[in-house]
């Protein structure tokens, strides 16, 4: 058990918590578990193992994360099943589905070894969810963690993968909406963010207003945040419109901060869209950031005065925790999982359309003591229920339910 890691989390947690989890995770330290994704970088997926795997290691418990490899036809396809889960009519073809189940036949290969000997196999998402299907016979318990809105799908697509999730022992979903009918138990587990990650620590004071002189901004503007990938979904056009709008009536900078993800090809075309509708407007300010600068987005997120994330659909919106954890209300779209977070007027507002955006933006940049009280409410809300520590005691519960 590493006892140090978990005396950090105690100092912000409270001894019951890690107590607890301790309790529980003692009565699964024979257990291997084995999480598999097919990223290590880049999207809320990734954040999250790279926080829950050494919590759960530090409980004394024995974990793998593995990653799938694909080319780019893999990953175009699994990013066109992602938009169709998410609703959108994408071109689904035989051709697809080959692509698909040939690179996970591949990647059976490199993994089975894992796959076999782990008690519980964590499946993260559709990209390696066939791995299931070529296991044959076992005796492992396997979970499907989707972190998609499946809510509205394109019922091709999840025909298609429905019946490759169909044989998991259990599936997790964010919230009840996102479920769809199983023959299996589901769980409703919403993720977390960890408060000692270089994203998201406490920052010196001159390293949050380094970046002002770092991105060129005016210190003596407000300054409103939206870091996204750069992702349709993310509605980075709403953001600037709504930016604009606002604008017209008081002033302050806005920064859109964002990146790609390894398995999301898409972005460098949205980048350039956002950069063209930017062009022109001297306070607006949209930066393309490494994959790794947690630290940089944690100093954005606690210079910021305002925070949005007005995607049109949300898995659940990590981006959302993160801003609410440094104290700042969130103009949230109503969508997914941001509704769990954005508690209408009181940790933030829940927008639909990019007007309502400046409203809100106005708002709260107006009327100060009502910003930072709805930011103290934003920060408890996370503290009491979106940490690491929670997320993985549901983890832990899932998983004895099937031992006890
Ligand atoms: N993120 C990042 N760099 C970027 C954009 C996002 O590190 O350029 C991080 C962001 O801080 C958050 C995660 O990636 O921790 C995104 O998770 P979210 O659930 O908000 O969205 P997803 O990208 O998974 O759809």
């Amino acid at each position: 058990m590493n006892n140090d890691l978990l005396a950090k989390y105690e100092a912000i947690v409270g001894s019951d918590v890690i107590d607890q989890l301790k309790q529980m995770a003692s009565r699964l330290k024979d257990a291997r578990i084995l999480h598999v994704n097919s990223t290590r970088y880049g999207g809320g997926v990734a954040e999250i193992l790279r926080s829950m795997v050494p919590l759960m290691e530090a409980l004394g418990l024995s974990v793998r994360w593995e990653v799938i490899a694909g080319d780019e036809p893999f990953f175009q396809v699994t990013k066109s099943f992602h938009n169709a889960l998410q609703g959108f009519p994408v071109d689904f073809t035989p051709g697809s589905i080959e692509i698909y189940e040939e690179n996970n036949r591949k990647e059976f290969e490199k993994l089975e070894k894992f796959l076999k000997e782990a008690d519980f196999v964590v499946i993260h998402d559709p990209q390696p969810a066939f791995l299931i299907k070529l296991m044959g016979e076992r005796q492992n318990k396997w979970i499907w963690r989707c972190h998609i809105d499946l809510s509205k799908p394109y019922r091709p697509v999840w025909r298609y993968l429905k019946n490759i999730v169909k044989d998991y022992d259990a599936s997790i979903f964010s919230m009840p909406d996102f479920t769809q009918p199983l023959p299996h138990p589901q769980y409703i587990i919403p993720p977390s963010i960890d408060p000692l990650t270089e994203k998201n620590m406490d920052l010196p004071d001159d390293e949050v207003k380094a970046v002002y002189d770092r991105f060129g901004l005016d210190p003596e503007k407000p300054l409103v945040l939206q870091v996204s990938r750069f992702d349709r979904f993310k509605d980075p056009v709403g953001v600037i419109q709504a930016a604009i709008m606002a604008m017209k009536f008081i002033p302050f900078q806005l920064v859109y901060a964002g990146g790609g993800a390894a398995d999301d090809p898409e972005g460098e075309i949205i980048y350039q869209e956002v950069q063209a509708l930017a062009k022109g407007h001297p306070d607006i300010h949209v930066l393309y950031l490494p994959p790794d600068a947690h630290r940089t987005i944690n100093a954005l997120q606690r210079a910021a005065h305002v925070v949005l994330q007005k995607s049109i659909k949300e898995g659940f919106g990590l981006t959302v925790t993160e801003a609410m954890w440094k104290y700042k209300p969130v103009i949230g779209g109503d969508t997914g999982g941001i509704r769990l977070q954005v508690v209408n007027h009181h940790t933030g507002f829940l927008v639909h359309t990019p007007e309502g955006a400046a409203l809100r933006i106005r708002y709260l940049l107006f009327y100060h003591e009502k910003r930072q009280e709805m930011g103290k409410k934003a920060h408890q809300f996370v503290k009491e229920n979106f940490l690491i520590t929670r997320h993985v005691r549901d983890y832990l519960s899932l998983m004895l339910s099937f031992v006890s």
